[in-house]
């Protein structure tokens, strides 16, 4: 690479350098063992050089990536189409023993010229462009651009900061309302993360949290989340005996799940404050579920059987299959927030309708309402027989203290209620 940056410097034209990373490796290592993954790196190579022309150049650079010198390209349309050829031919089935395996790659492409002058600079930018691909969802190219710099830059920054609030506890839970549709009485709360960063504000859990998995700092955060949840939880039941067996809800991300500790971590919790398992949810988003997230049906046993509730977070936004879903010891849903949004529109009807549809079709416990900011989508969810939801009409999320005022104020409600206890309402 060296000498070819040396030399386009004298030469007219560009220098393209790809580096590709296959989609799913790990999964074939683990599935189908390391012979079978052996071949599948051979195949690929193969398929890769067939791409490429006379003057091109690959390497494996170790593991699944590879980098890819191209001289032939002239153009970024040339870059382009070679990229895309290399992404369709890896992409075919691969036959493996009795298998046929399907990996996708993700490219990033940088572009050097006369003003070039290190081969790392090329390196690193085509570097950050595959991560970019990678976090555009996979199985696609993407070029270099310079904010994809800055991007980096400000990323390790946010995640030096993001090390020290974990050690300094500067992270925090607040905690939203989960109510009954009808009267407002409290059932549960769910714990979001907050991080107070001294200079920069509030940062919020949609930032930081896909930041922590990348930087796998998630596992710390989960376990500082789950001891304050759970001990907030836990007091409160000893506070006030009349919210017993309010529930409290923790997110854990598939990433988080996929940690050898997850299961340890919430068993560790529980058992530290002495919280009832019974009045726990985890939140779980349904990519978590899906095969080949790292998340396996014994792990979510595991966690299940530690008496916990296991709820799917944004229900119908992912892609878990129905068949999947019955075979899990799945407790509840949440209805997402971009259905309620909808209601009472007909789109919003037919969605939560279906949802409500299912769940009861998979025996589930129950299916909470999420994000309801207007009156007319509390009556509607009501009238499609949702029991309980949260959002900004009923509740923001607080802080722990402010959340025991609202207990010391507002009534408990069961979590479980049989249908048809509550009174029937009718359309206004
Ligand atoms: P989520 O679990 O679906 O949480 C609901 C989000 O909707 C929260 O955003 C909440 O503040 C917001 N919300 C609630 N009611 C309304 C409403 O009426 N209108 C609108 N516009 N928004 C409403 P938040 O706190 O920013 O959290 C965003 C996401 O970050 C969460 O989505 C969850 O996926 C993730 N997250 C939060 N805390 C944690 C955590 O401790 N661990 C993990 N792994 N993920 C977390
Ligand atoms: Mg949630
Ligand atoms: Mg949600």
């Amino acid at each position: 690479l060296a000498r070819e940056v040396h030399r386009s410097q004298r030469r007219p034209g560009r220098l393209v350098v790809m580096m590709m990373d296959l989609d799913d490796f790990k999964n074939v290592n683990d599935s189908l063992g390391h012979p079978a993954g052996d071949d599948l790196l051979i195949e690929v190579s193969h398929r890769l050089l067939a791409c490429l022309g006379d003057y091109d150049m690959a390497a494996r650079l170790g593991g699944d990536e590879f980098a890819i010198i191209l001289d032939s390209a002239a153009t970024v349309k040339d870059a382009e189409r070679t990229a895309a050829h290399i992404l369709h031919e890896v992409g075919r089935p691969i036959r493996l023993g009795d298998n046929d395996v399907v990996v996708g790659a993700s490219i990033g492409i940088a572009f050097g010229d006369a003003r070039t002058i290190e081969a790392e600079e090329l390196e690193r930018d085509a570097d950050l462009a595959l991560y970019r691909a990678k976090s555009l969802g996979k199985n696609r190219f993407t070029i270099f651009e310079t904010e994809m710099h800055i991007d980096a830059v400000r990323r390790m920054e946010l995640t030096g900061e993001l090390r020290r609030a974990i050690e300094l506890r500067q992270l925090d839970v607040a905690y939203q309302p989960i109510v009954s549709l009808e009267t407002g009485a409290i059932a549960g709360v769910e714990a979001l993360a907050r991080w107070h960063h001294p200079t920069r504000g509030t940062i919020p859990p949609d930032v930081f949290i896909p930041l922590a998995e990348e930087t796998g700092l998630i596992a710390a955060i989960g376990r500082l989340i789950l001891g304050k949840a759970l001990a907030d939880a836990r007091r409160w039941h000893d506070e006030h005996p009349a919210h017993l067996t309010l529930r409290v809800a923790v997110n854990l991300s598939a990433r988080q799940l996929g940690e050898d500790d997850a299961v340890t971590d919430v068993a560790d919790a529980l058992r530290s404050t002495g919280i009832d398992p019974q009045t726990v949810i985890i939140e779980l988003t349904e990519s978590a579920l899906m095969p080949g997230e790292g998340v396996t049906v014994d792990r979510l046993t595991e966690l299940s059987e530690l008496g916990v509730h296991l709820f799917i977070d944004d229900f119908g936004t992912g892609w878990s299959s129905l068949q999947r879903l019955r075979a899990l010891p799945v407790g509840g849903v949440k209805l997402p927030r971009e259905f309620v949004t909808e209601l009472p529109g007909p789109d919003g009807v037919g969605l939560a309708r279906a949802v409500r549809d299912l769940t009861t079709t998979l025996g589930l416990e129950s299916a909470v309402a999420e994000g309801i900011e207007r009156p007319e989508q509390r009556l509607a969810l009501r009238q499609l027989g949702y029991r309980l939801g949260q959002g900004f009409l009923l509740g923001r999320p607080m802080p722990a203290a402010e959340l025991a005022r609202v207990l010391r104020l507002t009534p408990s409600c069961g979590w479980d209620a049989p249908a048809g206890s509550e009174p029937a309402i009718t359309l206004e």
